[in-house]
């Protein structure tokens, strides 16, 4: 529908441009007919003034000769005719005019430029011939002649006077034959046509002896040349009448020739006009076209356009509402996410706040059990001290000194055994720091065993030290490595315990880089499925309040700190071996810490 209205539209355009383009070339052309027609007139008038005016004063000077009147007077003898005949020859030839010829008034010609021409030497119908008439009334007679053998012709008679007396007259014929050919020449219709509308020259043959007739004008006789008046863009034209050989539709131009007393007409055909008119209307039509194609695709091209942008709008739209939608999402997403992390937070406050409270009770514990085995210590040689104190006062009583100072020689032994523990436990409580020195491992080793011998004594399990002789340094802190083996022999015998013929082997080993301590027993060994858990902290398999699960963990991450590794393995024979491995002192110095 809309592609059929535009395809309307544009024919409408294309019309409607052609139209107005036909008629703005038809009123340009038009006056350029007008134009070219004017001059055409003004050539062809000059043209034919031209050709006989120069004439008109022939007759008249030549009539006022004496020797031409005396010609006229009385008779003459063949000679003064031939001489006469000569004369005129002569002046014809000069003149330019077709023939020159003189006439008695009865109308004989009795001398002639062309003698032969001049047949029966009598002007043709005197009574008839206007030029001649008008002679003998003494005027200058003019007369004109159609077709004879030498072709159109016009004529002039001046009156010879002897005296006031007109006795004769001097014919002048001067031949319009140039002026037909000029003539020829203009393609378009060109006539010249008496008072009577007689048509006395043209350029049409056969227009020649024909009466101009308006269509106003009645009769429908032979021999007319019939003019249509018909109205031509507010000028007017004329079409000739049906069946002449010049069809078509003209601009006729008139001029009067007074002198000659003819109206000249020239005819301009309206075919360039008509030809102007289709160019101009075709040129228009594409011109129209061409521009309303070239509208119509701007317009097109606009519409694609809005249409393109709609659409990049819509999904715009849809973009931004996609984006709005995942942001909420998003937004929604982070504020559960915050609190997710803010329960984790607080989570976490709480592990540790567990953790810290494990750690104070493992302490507490340690303490406990540490105060138990050094109220142990203690009291064992305290009591004796005391035994040994009373007994060597009674010996004294008795006035046994030699065995009183016996029994006062072991106090002062177990008083350096309880001076030892004491330095002992100086060391163990003292902080430790981050650095390493060289350790000897047979005194840390010594150390431990000592420790440890009230509950091993206890337990009635024995421990056996396999050492090399020489001493084996390696780069650690003394009190933790200490606190590292305690640790060890400590689950040792809580594995051994309740067992028969129960044995621990701490033994050490070096090669080039690394020295190896191993803790065996000959307990139940560890669980296959526990084996890689035994080092996390609080993991434990002993009853609640004995165990924490923290032992090992410490043991293995103060040996991490030493550069060393701590690794458990169940042993062939059946127990758990636990193996620190720890670098070589390379200095030779030894610190405490
Ligand atoms: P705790 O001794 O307080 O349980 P530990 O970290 O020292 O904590 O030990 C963790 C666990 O490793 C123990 O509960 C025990 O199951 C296992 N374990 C440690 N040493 C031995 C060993 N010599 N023989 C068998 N199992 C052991």
């Amino acid at each position: 529908m809309r592609r059929l209205a535009t395809a309307v539209l544009l024919t409408a355009a294309c019309a409607a441009g052609a139209w107005i383009a036909s008629r703005v070339a038809e009123r340009i052309a038009l006056q350029d007919l007008h134009h070219r027609a004017n001059a055409a007139l003004d050539l062809h008038t000059a043209n034919l003034d031209g050709a006989l005016d120069k004439f008109r004063m022939l007759g008249p000077l030549i009539a006022k000769r004496t020797d031409v009147v005396d010609y006229f007077r009385g008779d003459r003898s063949p000679e003064e005719t031939a001489e006469a005949d000569l004369m005129l020859g002569r002046l014809a030839g000069m003149s330019g005019v077709e023939t020159i010829a003189f006439a008695e008034l009865n109308g004989e010609v009795f001398a002639s430029s062309d003698p032969a021409g001049a047949t029966g030497r009598t002007v043709n119908i005197p009574d008839v011939r206007d030029d001649f008439v008008a002679a003998l009334q003494g005027r200058l007679g003019r007369y004109h002649d159609a077709e004879d053998d030498t072709g159109a012709g016009y004529h002039f008679a001046a009156p010879v006077r002897d005296g006031t007396i007109v006795i004769g007259a001097v014919l002048v014929r001067a031949s319009l034959d140039t002026v037909e050919q000029a003539w020829a020449l203009t393609p378009d219709p060109v006539l010249a046509s008496d008072a009577d509308g007689f048509v006395v020259l043209a350029n049409r043959y056969w227009w020649q002896g024909m009466t101009l007739h308006r269509d106003t004008d009645p009769g429908n006789q032979q021999s007319v040349l019939r003019l249509r008046s018909k109205d031509r863009a507010g000028t007017s034209a004329v079409t000739l009448a049906e069946g002449d050989k010049s069809p078509g539709e003209f601009i006729e131009h008139v001029k009067p020739l007074p002198l000659l007393g003819w109206t000249l007409h020239v005819f301009a055909g309206t075919g360039p006009v008509d030809r102007a008119m289709t160019s101009a209307a075709v040129i228009a039509a594409l011109a129209s076209l061409t521009l309303a194609l070239a509208g119509w695709l701007v317009l097109e091209r606009r519409r694609q356009l809005i249409a393109r942008v709609r659409l990049e709008r819509a999904a715009a739209l849809r973009l931004e509402r996609r984006v709005r939608d995942r942001t909420a999402a998003l937004t929604a997403a982070n504020t559960s996410l915050a609190r997710e992390i803010g329960e984790h937070q607080a989570t976490e406050k709480q592990l540790r706040q567990a953790q810290a409270d494990l750690v104070q009770a493992a302490k507490l514990a340690a303490l406990g059990q540490m105060s138990a085995a050094l109220a142990h210590e203690f009291n064992q040689p305290l009591a004796a001290i005391r035994s040994n104190a009373d007994n060597a006062g009674m010996l004294i009583d008795r006035d046994r000194a030699a065995d009183a100072k016996e029994n006062l020689g072991r106090i002062a032994g177990m008083v350096d055994r309880m001076a030892r523990l004491g330095r002992n436990l100086k060391t163990f409580a003292r902080r430790p720091g981050d650095r390493t020195s060289p350790v000897p491992l047979r005194t840390v080793i010594g150390e431990v065993v000592m420790l440890m011998s009230a509950r091993t004594g206890k337990s009635g399990t024995e421990v056996a030290v396999d050492m090399p002789d020489e001493e084996i340094m390696v780069e650690a802190g003394p009190v933790r490595l200490q606190q590292v083996l305690v640790n060890l022999v400590t689950n040792a015998l809580d594995a051994c315990e309740g067992r028969n013929d129960t044995r621990i082997t701490i033994s050490a080993t070096r090669d080039d880089e690394f020295a190896t301590i191993s803790v065996a027993d000959t307990g139940p060994g560890i669980d296959a499925e526990i084996l890689g858990q035994v080092f996390d902290p609080f993991f434990t398999t002993k009853a609640a309040g004995v165990g924490l699960g923290l032992g090992l963990s410490i043991a293995y991450n103060i040996v991490r700190d030493f550069n060393g590794t701590l690794v458990a393995r169940n042993r062939e024979d059946g127990g758990a071996v636990f193996e620190v491995r720890l670098p070589l002192a390379r200095r030779t110095e030894t610190a405490a810490e």
